[in-house]
């Protein structure tokens, strides 16, 4: 192959240009992704075409073995590529297999959100998670995935995880939102009783309102922990009662998590507040919005905690 380099450096030569710089643009035109970009598109470039592109072709030289030699550059995460754009050599920057990498990690990241929980939710899986003695909540679990990706618009049964602390419930919801992030799906995973907190500290301003709008609407609706904290009237009525009305009207999928079970939740969590006063019917109307919403599976096991 003809050296292509030695030709321009030979016509710089004619130039007034610094040594050093003539220097650097004849090793540029040598780089081998240059020679071979060059070769390809011979036909298109004169001489004179190539002089003008020789500050383009120094660029992308500079840049590939910064890249190199693990430097940084002046744009993180993209690698220079050459083209021949009307007759002359341009830059266009490309995201690195790295960065493409960390790109779809973060649309991932943000198709899960997760209110008052641990981010290393992130990584729970249904993958990794371990079955024994838990293969109805596995199982159930896969079946949701399944069935919620064959028809996402049709009403899809949530799941309600109960059982005692630690028996890896939270960690189930977790997999399963992650799992449909990677089909696109959204999800909000929200600590039932750290949300029931954020509202009372805001009550009676507008603060909530988006908030609570989110979370009506969101494809999947996870709460996690329900029953753990003292409820109020009002937390109980107007906004997990309104929260699930919508739901059920809009047959969105809601889960559940509580160290309680259906039954132990409404007349332990349901039925009297925080003042002490029994509210049966009230609470009756709560648990069969959650009945309607979501299926009782009870999970048992070991305590994972500390381990
Ligand atoms: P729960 O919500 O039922 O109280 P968690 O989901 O918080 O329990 O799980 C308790 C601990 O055990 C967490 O640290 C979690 O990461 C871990 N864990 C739970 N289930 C699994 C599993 N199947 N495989 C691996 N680790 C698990
Ligand atoms: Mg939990």
């Amino acid at each position: 192959m003809k050296n292509i380099g030695k030709e321009i450096s030979d016509e710089l030569a004619s130039h007034h240009w610094n040594e050093n710089y003539r220097q650097l643009i004849k090793e540029a035109f040598n780089d081998p992704d240059v020679q071979s970009l060059i070769t390809t598109h011979r036909d298109e470039l004169t001489n004179e075409d190539l002089k003008r592109s020789a500050s383009k072709v120094y660029e992308f030289f500079t840049i590939k073995n910064q890249l190199k030699r693990g430097e940084a550059t002046l744009a993180p995460g993209y690698e220079p590529k050459l083209n021949v754009v009307n007759h002359t050599l341009e830059v266009v920057y490309i995201p690195s297999q790295q960065l493409m990498a960390e790109q779809k990690i973060a649309q991932l990241h943000a198709r899960v959100k997760l209110l008052n929980l641990p981010k290393s939710l992130r990584q729970a899986s249904l993958a990794d998670f371990e079955v024994a003695g838990r293969e109805a909540a596995a199982s159930a679990a896969a079946d949701f995935v399944q069935q919620y990706l064959a028809d996402p618009k049709k009403f899809h049964q949530g799941l309600y995880l109960s059982g005692s602390f630690g028996v890896g419930k939270t960690y189930l919801l977790a997999a399963i939102a992650n799992k449909l992030a990677a089909e696109n799906i959204i999800s909000m995973l929200i600590h039932f009783p750290s949300f029931a907190v954020k509202l009372k500290n805001s009550i009676g301003t507008s603060q909530n309102t988006p908030l609570i709008e989110t979370v009506k609407k969101v494809p999947i609706l996870m709460l996690d922990d329900i029953g753990a904290d003292q409820l109020s009237s009002w937390i109980r009525d107007d906004i997990l009662g309104v929260i699930l009305q919508y739901r059920m009207q809009e047959q969105l999928a809601t889960f559940f998590s509580s160290n309680f079970s259906q039954q132990q939740l409404l007349q332990e969590y349901l039925t009297v507040n925080n003042r002490g006063e029994a509210e049966p019917l009230k609470a009756q109307r709560i648990m069969e919005r959650i009945r309607y919403l979501s299926r009782e599976t009870i999970m048992i096991g070991k305590n994972r905690r500390n381990q």
